[in-house]
């Protein structure tokens, strides 16, 4: 069992490596072993553009940890779940979708549409937004 504190070291040392789940395409996005268009990235996480987007914004904020889906958060992660969401709006603000409204989600599960296991923000604007979504 590797030390907390050793193991955020290599986290933060190797990027995801030590962390990744073979066949992740946001891991691999993240390892640069896939391409993306990468709008913002820091030590603990990255944003991409989406392949499909579904608004005229839609941006993908995810942690460079493999965190499978929110139901696996741990109150280890409770920091860097709060500075997803920090991202999210700073990024919101930089697209200039603020005013007219942006809409953060996070899909859990395929019940509720979720695609990719590597948890992700997906901050979408630049056009009305629906309520509820279906
Ligand atoms: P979800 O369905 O909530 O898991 O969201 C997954 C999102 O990832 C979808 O909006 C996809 O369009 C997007 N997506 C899947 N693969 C890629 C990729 N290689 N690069 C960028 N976005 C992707
Ligand atoms: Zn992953």
């Amino acid at each position: 069992m590797i030390p907390a504190v050793v193991r955020r070291a290599l986290i933060r040392a190797y990027g995801n490596f030590v962390m990744k789940k073979s066949g992740c395409i946001f891991c691999q996005i993240i390892a640069r072993e896939k391409p993306a268009v990468i709008i913002y990235e820091d030590d603990r996480c990255l944003a991409i553009e989406d392949l499909h987007p579904m608004s005229p914004v839609h941006v993908l904020v995810m942690p460079r940890k493999h965190i499978p889906t929110l139901k696996d958060g741990t109150a280890e992660d409770e920091g860097l779940l709060g500075y997803l969401l920090l991202v999210a709006a700073r990024i919101a603000r930089d697209k200039g979708i603020v005013d007219g409204g942006f809409r953060t989600v996070i899909n859990t599960n395929a019940g509720a549409g979720q695609t990719v296991f590597h948890l992700h923000v997906h901050v979408m604007g630049g056009r009305t937004m629906r309520w509820p979504p279906g």
